[in-house]
């Protein structure tokens, strides 16, 4: 397992509340969201009286570690899958119905993850059960360790799946979920259900430039909460990225370059925008 980054914490919005402190008591009011922890009772077992000692995240994983009790070091993970939200609150203050975790610690402040569908999930892991987990087989991360041109077309020669498929791919680069990775796609001017394999080196090079300045937009704007609201920043404002996006979610609506009405696919199953004289 690679050391974990330290990276934009303070954007995480949970820096006071967490970062140095200790954790008085951690709840889970979902089974479910226990899922990924060998035995659901380390959860508790493992935080509850530990220190913070950092925060960061690889790809979609929030990784904090943690320093437990007796001296051993663990990996608190955090995914928030499709509609998970994390948020700050204080003691006592009434909660959704869809709150799963709950984490105080002794700022006095609690953190909470509030997740409607359940598709996200936390747990506490020794760096044993980290090193077996999904974790380890996670490709490098989009926003910091992006590789080479050359290295992301290696990967991608033979490869008949989609480019956005591959995009997505959590192996293969670390970060890109459905919004972003169209938006990479529009701004290289690649169509996203095209092989993989069937992009010039210009073309892997120009999807590998769109990256950083399309991910750097989203954090800018605080990411993007769509009508649901199910994504929320910590302190419970939305994102404002949604009203800058290029291509997701745009439906005949004009392209912003070409003013050609953006369409909708369906490509590995999941909803994907292009403007088809943009992009090729
Ligand atoms: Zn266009």
């Amino acid at each position: 397992m690679p050391e974990l980054p330290e990276v934009e914490t303070t954007r995480l919005g949970l820096l006071p509340v967490l970062l140095g402190r200790v954790v008085v008591s951690a709840e889970v009011h979902h089974a479910r969201m226990l899922r990924r922890q060998p035995d659901p009772k380390d959860f508790r077992r493992r935080l509850e009286g530990g220190a913070v000692r950092s925060l960061g995240r690889r790809g979609k994983f929030l990784l904090f570690e943690v320093g437990g009790e007796a001296g051993e070091c663990f990996t608190w993970t955090t995914h928030l899958g499709m509609s998970g939200r994390m948020s700050i609150a204080r003691p006592g203050e009434p909660g959704g119905r869809h709150t799963r975790m709950v984490i105080r610690t002794d700022a006095g402040g609690e953190v909470r993850m509030v997740d409607p569908r359940t598709f996200g999930f936390t747990a506490v892991f020794t760096p044993r059960e980290l090193a077996s987990s999904t974790l380890a087989g996670l490709g490098p991360d989009a926003l910091t360790a992006l590789p080479p041109a050359e290295e992301m077309a290696e990967k991608a020669a033979g490869r008949r799946v989609a480019v956005k498929t591959l995009l997505l791919d959590q192996r293969f680069l670390a970060g890109l979920g459905n919004i972003y990775a169209d938006e990479v796609l529009f701004a290289a001017g690649v169509a996203g259900g095209r092989p993989a394999c069937s992009l010039t080196f210009a073309e892997m090079e120009a999807v590998r430039e769109s990256v950083g300045p399309v991910l750097a937009a989203g954090l800018e704007h605080g990411g993007t909460s769509l009508d649901d609201l199910a994504y929320l920043l910590p302190d419970g404002r939305a994102g404002r990225h949604l009203e800058y996006l290029s291509v997701y979610g745009r439906e005949g609506e004009p392209c912003r370059r070409c003013r050609t009405p953006i369409r909708r696919d369906v490509i590995g199953g999941r909803s994907s925008y292009r403007c088809p004289s943009c992009q090729a």
